[in-house]
């Protein structure tokens, strides 16, 4: 590949970053839905240790911190995304128990039996669930938690169009019986499986991108990046609306035996 394409490359990359730090949320989810899967964590002190993975902007991180008292490490790729969430974090004065860094989630900084909490929402796909879950679990203590949510099919079979929409997107979407065996495979005891309601995705992820989205095409007007992203959200959004009887996102927490 030239250099060229790689930069091209970089910028698509800069502009979806910059596209999602107009919003809250850079995947579906709720402050409501974080506090129900939080629910099911049972073993946190002021001591403890938590990672949340691919933490966006830190918008659950911040929720997180606010019903729970140990420290929070926010790990995210983006710089722009680790900033603004340093930022967030300082304006809700938790800077002393919530940080962000940027880095990998396919290389995580910490030490083996070192996390009481492992949080992910709407970014294990990045990796994969099943290789998420199984290379995280030498990072928790002996009965401590993953929360991960994840896409997930909600039936067996599906129309064409959205099947083979995220097939191609993200194969590893399975159904939620599949999830919940590779967790018990990678050694978690299913504690908790739930599927994220309509409004996580409609209110929370998909409402306040219209607005970003008409900011963000007067921003860049005539610029043909922009709009192909713009074009593709909509798409995603559409397709949403039309096949969410078929599909969602489902919390998964486990404990480590
Ligand atoms: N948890 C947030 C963000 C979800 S979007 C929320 O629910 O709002 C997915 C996030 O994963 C993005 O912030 C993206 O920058 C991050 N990401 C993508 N690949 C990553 C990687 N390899 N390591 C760490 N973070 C990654």
């Amino acid at each position: 590949m030239s250099d060229e394409n790689k930069s091209i490359h970089q910028f698509d990359l800069k502009l979806i970053y910059e596209y999602y730090s107009t919003i809250e949320r850079q995947g579906p989810g709720s402050p409501e839905i974080t506090i129900k899967a939080l629910s099911f964590i049972d073993n946190l002190t002021n001591e403890s240790k938590i990672a949340d993975i691919g933490c966006g902007t830190g918008g659950q991180t911040m929720v997180i911190a606010n019903h729970t008292s140990g420290h929070i490490t926010g790990i995210d790729l983006s710089s722009i995304f680790i900033d603004l969430f340093n930022i967030n974090s300082q304006k809700l004065n938790l800077q002393n128990r919530v940080n962000g860094i940027v880095c990998s989630m396919d290389n995580l900084p910490f030490q083996n039996e070192e996390l009481d909490l492992i949080w992910s929402e709407g970014a294990i796909y990045n990796i994969g669930f099943e290789r998420g879950i199984n290379e995280w679990y030498k990072f928790l203590k002996k009965g401590a938690f993953l929360a991960v949510s994840e896409a997930s099919w909600f039936t067996e079979k599906r129309p064409v169009e959205i099947d083979e929409f995220w097939n191609n997107e993200y194969p590893e979407i399975d159904t939620i019986s599949n999830k919940v065996a590779q967790m018990e495979k990678a050694g978690y005891i299913p504690i908790a499986t739930f599927v994220l309601p309509e409004n996580c995705w409609t209110e929370h992820f998909y409402a306040p991108q219209v607005s970003a989205q008409e900011k963000f095409l007067r921003k860049y007007l005539g610029n043909k990046s922009a709009e192909e992203l713009v074009e593709n959200q909509r798409h995603e959004a559409e397709l949403y609306y039309k096949y969410k009887d078929f599909y969602g996102y489902v919390f998964y927490i486990g404990k480590k035996i």
